[in-house]
């Protein structure tokens, strides 16, 4: 670097500047000789590299063509001008040779030159110290601009430098703090921190992340994350420090909201947990006492059908004395009696049957029976039987049947019959004064399907709106007081509903209390005409009068019960035919050998050898002999498939217990005819 003491013109002249001529030549400075018109008149090795001119080309130009000016301009002449008693320095650009420009800082001074008035320029490319000019405006612009505090201190706490970040988190602007202590922005417990900061930054230590907490102008406390650094001055000694911090306060309050939350879950999980384990302990229970209640419900219903056997037995016997007593000649004195007995025996197999048929859909023991029945036919009966009732009763009874029905069709006839006559039943039972309406419509017809809807309209008491809903439950009846006057289960409705369901229907009812009640349903048919054998023999007149006439058929009754078998006997004696008795199978065997029998009439329950395997022997010797004796199970069982298992065996038909002398003939009709 060329060392010229340049202060004043004076400084160098013709004989200094020969002493400094090698020193010029090799400078690393950019060195340039002027005369008074700005003509280049030497310049050192440097300006050659630096410009890409040679010396010839440099000597024939002006420094203007340099500064890509005009010669003899007015700005050269002043440059030129003030150097007439002082060194000048001023900022330009200068023009290398291949058109490229560098900011330059040029320092002139005056020097005599063999009695020669020359300017000495030295040139300075200033690109490098312009870049970090610009680099350090924006890191200040950067560290001014940011939202997290920087600031600055001495090694006592001094605040030197303060940041537009420092203003916001901290309230103080930078007037009032500069020069005040740190100790401003410490709240009482963390007074102390300070002194170990310093101390560390003292020792070269730099502090990263440090959470603490300080207090702003109006004293509110912040969490604050602060990061501070040394400050050296040009010996590498520490002077400062200074200090990023950041307001963590709304991230500390929501990571403890966080964790509160957390414990709060934490809490319920374990709550949960818990109750978990006792819904899984009680689910287990629940699974115990389900299955004991599906045991017992079982035996309930095993008992039920226990029961109504050992019940249905001797109400046969009575229902069938009093049916043979009420056809001989009673006085009549005699005859409310057997009316009271007739009437008392038939509600008590009402009764029973009804509890049966309870326990037969709760235990699932209940299934449709398709069979081909002569609608019309049905209705016939059905229509006499309510008529007869509502003429005893002074209602007035009408009804109306589609005729778009056909008279033959396919369904559960007996389950049908069933909810027409509970519904009846109530109907007659529930009104005292006015009529009873029947309507059987058409409802729809698709393919082979038809739904029929059937409407059953009474004038009676009506059924009160609180108790409505409850009407198809067991065992409901509207109120005591009524319980009283109308005799009834309360599971004629709750019955009807099940069967209902079974055929497809739905049932519902409207009624205003002391206005009366309509009760509907519907249930589905079908429209396949295969006759079954069973219904054909269905043909009941209900006017029926006994025939007496001589029969030359005889049937064989097996029956263990001493009072069944004097009824069954009365009443085959009554319809005129012969008869034979066994009381249990071996017997019946035996006189099967010795006898012409056309029907047998069976118990299905009796001691030594049962009426089932009795009717398998039977069969089995028929193949030999190629006949078919009908077989005619009378059983007081009823439940489903009681039917069916009877049928396996070899027997023809099924009547149960008690039956009327209705059944008897119908029976026998069907298989003597
Ligand atoms: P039950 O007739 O044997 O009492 P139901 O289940 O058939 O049992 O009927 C339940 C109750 O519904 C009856 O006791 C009666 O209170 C009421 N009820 C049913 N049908 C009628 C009706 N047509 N008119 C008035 N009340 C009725």
């Amino acid at each position: 670097m060329l060392k010229l003491d340049i202060s004043t013109n004076d400084d160098i002249n013709d004989d200094n500047f020969k002493v400094y001529k090698s020193s010029l030549e090799n400078s690393q400075d950019i060195i340039i000789l002027l005369n008074l018109y700005g003509k280049i008149v030497y310049v050192n090795k440097k300006s050659l590299e630096y410009y890409g001119y040679s010396k010839d080309e440099f000597l024939s130009i002006n420094i203007c063509k340099l500064r890509n000016i005009h010669n003899n301009s007015t700005d050269m002449d002043k440059h030129i001008k003030n150097t007439e008693n002082k060194r000048i320095e001023f900022q330009t650009v200068h023009y290398k040779k291949d058109g490229s420009s560098f900011p330059a800082e040029i320092s002139c001074v005056r020097v005599n030159h063999n009695s020669e008035i020359l300017i000495l320029n030295i040139i300075k490319d200033i690109t490098d110290t312009i870049e970090k000019e610009e680099e350090m405006q924006l890191l200040a612009s950067i560290l001014e601009n940011s939202d997290d505090a920087i600031i600055s201190k001495t090694l006592d706490g001094i605040i030197t430098s303060w940041n537009r970040g420092a203003e916001l988190i901290y309230g103080y602007n930078k007037d009032e703090i500069i020069g005040k202590s740190i100790s401003i922005l410490l709240p009482e417990e963390s007074k102390e921190d300070i002194f170990l900061i310093l101390d560390k930054v003292k020792n070269n230590i730099k502090i990263n992340h440090y959470e603490t907490l300080r207090v702003n102008k109006d004293g509110k406390k912040l969490f604050i994350s602060i990061s501070v650094s040394p400050i050296y001055n040009s010996n590498k000694d520490v002077i400062g420090a200074y200090t990023i911090a950041r307001n963590i306060t709304g991230k500390v309050s929501r990571e403890r909201e966080l964790r509160d939350k957390y414990e709060e879950l934490t809490s319920i999980y374990e709550e949960l947990t818990a109750t978990e384990e006792e819904l899984r302990t009680n689910y287990i229970e629940l699974g115990k006492a389900k299955t004991e209640a599906e045991n017992a419900n079982a035996a309930k219903s095993q008992f039920l059908a226990n029961m109504s056997h050992e019940i249905r037995t001797p109400l046969n016997g009575i229902i069938g004395a009093v049916e043979l007593l009420n056809l001989m000649n009673l006085s009549k004195d005699e005859q409310p009696y057997i009316k009271i007995l007739k009437n008392s025996s038939k509600h008590l197999l009402n009764i029973i049957n009804n509890i049966l048929d309870i326990s037969k859909i709760e235990s699932g023991n209940i299934d449709v029976s398709i069979k081909v029945f002569d609608f019309k036919n049905m209705m016939d009966r059905l229509i006499k039987e309510i008529s007869f009732a509502c003429t005893n009763k002074q209602l007035e009874f009408t009804y109306f049947i589609d005729p778009l029905i056909p008279h033959k069709i396919a369904g559960d006839e007996l389950k049908l019959k069933q909810v027409l006559i509970n519904l009846f039943n109530n109907a007659i039972k529930f009104t005292d004064k006015g009529s009873i309406m029947l309507k059987v419509k058409l409802q729809s017809q698709l393919n082979e399907k038809i739904i029929l809807k059937f409407c059953i309209k009474d004038t009676g008491i009506g059924i009160k709106n609180k108790f409505q809903k409850n009407i198809f439950k067991k065992f409901t009846q509207q109120d005591i007081s009524y319980n009283k006057y109308y005799a009834g289960t309360g599971l004629g409705l709750s019955i009807s509903k099940e069967l209902v369901k079974i055929m497809n229907g739905d049932i519902w009812f409207e009624s205003t209390e002391d206005k009366g009640s309509t009760f509907y349903f519907t249930s589905q048919f079908l429209l396949d005409f295969s006759e079954s054998a069973y219904n054909s023999s269905n043909n009941l007149n209900t006017n029926i009068t006994f025939s007496l006439s001589k029969s030359d058929k005889t049937i064989l009754i097996v029956e263990d019960n001493d009072i069944n078998m004097k009824i069954t006997c009365d009443m085959l004696k009554k319809l005129g035919y012969n008869y034979i008795c066994a009381y249990n199978g071996k017997q019946a065997l035996e006189l099967l050998e010795t006898n012409n029998v056309d029907l047998i009439l069976m118990d299905v329950q009796m001691p030594e050898l049962n009426g089932l395997d009795t009717t398998k022997i039977i069969r089995k010797n028929e193949i030999h002999n190629k006949s078919h004796i009908p077989i005619v199970a009378m059983t007081a069982y009823s439940m489903s498939g009681d039917r069916e298992i009877c049928i396996e065996s070899g027997m023809d038909d099924y009547i149960a217990k008690p039956f009327s002398i209705r059944t008897i003939r119908t029976i026998t009709e069907k298989f003597l005819r």
